[in-house]
């Protein structure tokens, strides 16, 4: 009987133990073979501002396990979902300061796609896949002509069985309506309580009573609802979202450490109690967070990084950094660990990728064969990520250059390109010149995101002379 284990073992914080992965539609019965699916979700960014290099952190690791989860049980096989929180009053603040003459939607959309184009640039340049949906939570707020869930409903039923309450412009989730409310973060309620130092707001029951909708003024952002013209709350997004994608439970839930409490445990909340089921993931995995040259991230520190201040301008260290080089060093810290990000590792990772180049040009091999299963069993183990690049060294040092490359490219990294070259890339870049005459913006993305994940940056320009579009390339690294 294939009960779906492939050797994968992870961390789960809901029952603080490492257990054997065996995805749901294995398990319980009934579920066609072809219809079988392993299922994650991730909590994505919210559009406000560029992306900071600790923002960096939950993509690449949930794009690591991504793809060994691809590997495992076959790309067809394995949906992602992250979502874009485009809704937050972050997002108002920063439109009103940017785009002061704006009429307030349009600035808002103005920072929201400007930040998500530049989020997906990012991300692309750290090597990470598109997931296979990214769901915007404006898309879902009131009901949809699709029927896919959407939080008006979701609050209206909370609402009916007796889990959340209108109240002082607000609906608020009652948490002493849910016995099992703190049990992803090991909070009990009495104990939160006791602690709590802000004052029981007057209108709500509990303290830790959070917020499913607020009633928006007119200058704020707003949809019409049975509680009137408002907004919804931040965690209902994720609850939605991943019901629209991955359905009522799911297999795992990621994100940063810091989203255990409250963020996770109110998802958890509002799923189970509004679809009355017992749990909303079955494992729950959190990376560790980043701090940077030894500090807390902060710009009063001054030491907040970006995304972008890393690969596209000269502000750390002086120069542009190859986003293979943030990737391999991101990647070479255990997930849960707290990561210190450096100069000395970027450097470090630099000359990691040369050698690795080196080796691989002085054997003569540029093509990667099949992955290494010892580092596929280091990587099963929790993305025992030490052990696995360990087992790299050790198969380039034994002249196993295509198991090496397999392997390093399970991981994203490709520290060979001549590979695509040789595939023909001015056919790929004609090709999406095409798609992009034809207006097929999602083929000619594809293509982008497909050639950005092997190193090679496009650059579209315009022929001084014709006007026509021209597209240059150039090797990242
Ligand atoms: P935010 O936009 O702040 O909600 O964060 C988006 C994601 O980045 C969440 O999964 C956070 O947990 C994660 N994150 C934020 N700051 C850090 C950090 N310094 N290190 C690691 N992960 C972080
Ligand atoms: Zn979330």
């Amino acid at each position: 009987m294939d009960d779906g284990f492939r050797g994968l073992s992870l961390t789960n914080t809901l029952t603080r133990s490492k257990a054997e992965f065996r995805p749901r539609d294995w398990r319980i019965g009934g579920v066609a073979e072809a219809d079988r699916r392993v299922r994650m979700y991730v909590c994505g960014p919210t559009v406000y501002d560029f992306a900071h290099i600790g923002n960096a952190r939950p993509v690449i690791v949930f794009d690591v396990l991504f793809r060994l989860l691809r590997h495992l049980y076959g790309e067809a096989v394995v949906v992602y979902a992250r979502n874009i929180t485009d809704v937050d009053d972050k997002i108002n603040a920063r439109a009103v300061r940017d785009h002061p003459a704006l009429p307030l939607n349009e600035a808002i959309a103005r920072v929201t796609q400007g930040t998500t184009a530049q989020f997906h640039k990012d991300v692309a340049a750290l090597g990470c896949l598109p997931p296979t949906h990214e769901p915007r939570a404006t898309a879902f707020v009131t009901p949809r002509a699709d029927g896919l869930p959407d939080m008006v409903t979701m609050i209206e039923t909370l609402i009916a069985r007796g889990h959340a309450y209108p109240a002082g412009g607000e609906v608020l989730f009652d948490v002493h309506s849910m016995p099992a409310y703190g049990a992803l973060s090991h909070r009990k309620l009495d104990e939160q309580q006791a602690g709590a130092r802000v004052a029981v707001e007057a209108h709500k029951r509990n303290a830790a009573d959070f917020v499913l909708w607020k009633l928006s003024s007119d200058e704020e952002p707003g949809w019409d609802s049975p509680w009137g013209r408002g907004r919804p709350g931040w965690h209902i997004e994720c609850s939605v979202m991943s019901a629209a994608y991955l359905g009522e439970v799911f297999d795992i839930h990621g994100g940063g450490l810091d989203l255990i409490f409250p963020h996770h445990e109110n998802e958890i909340a509002q799923s189970c109690c509004a679809h009355g089921t017992e749990e909303m993931a079955e494992v729950w995995m959190h990376n560790g967070f980043l701090q940077v040259e030894g500090r807390k991230m902060s710009k009063s520190e001054g030491n907040f990084v970006t995304i972008a201040d890393v690969l596209e301008t000269e502000k750390v260290g002086g120069r542009r950094w190859p986003g293979e080089a943030v990737r391999l060093l991101m990647m070479k810290t255990h997930y849960r660990e707290p990561i210190d990000f450096t100069l000395a590792k970027l450097e470090e990772a630099v000359r990691e990728l040369d050698r690795w180049e080196r080796l691989a040009r002085a054997a003569g091999t540029v093509e990667p064969g099949v992955a290494d299963e010892a580092f596929l069993a280091a990587l099963s183990d929790d993305l025992a990520i030490s052990a696995a690049i360990a087992r790299i060294h050790q198969l380039f040092d034994a002249g196993d250059v295509p198991g090496a490359l397999a392997s390093l490219s399970l991981l994203g990294i490709h520290p060979i390109r001549e590979a695509v070259l040789d595939a023909g890339l001015e056919a790929r870049i004609a090709e999406r010149l095409e798609r992009l005459k034809a207006k097929d913006f999602a083929a000619a993305d594809a293509i982008r995101a497909e050639l950005t994940e092997q190193g090679i940056m496009l650059k579209d320009g315009k022929d001084p002379i014709s006007g026509e579009r021209v597209t240059t390339w150039e090797l990242k690294r």
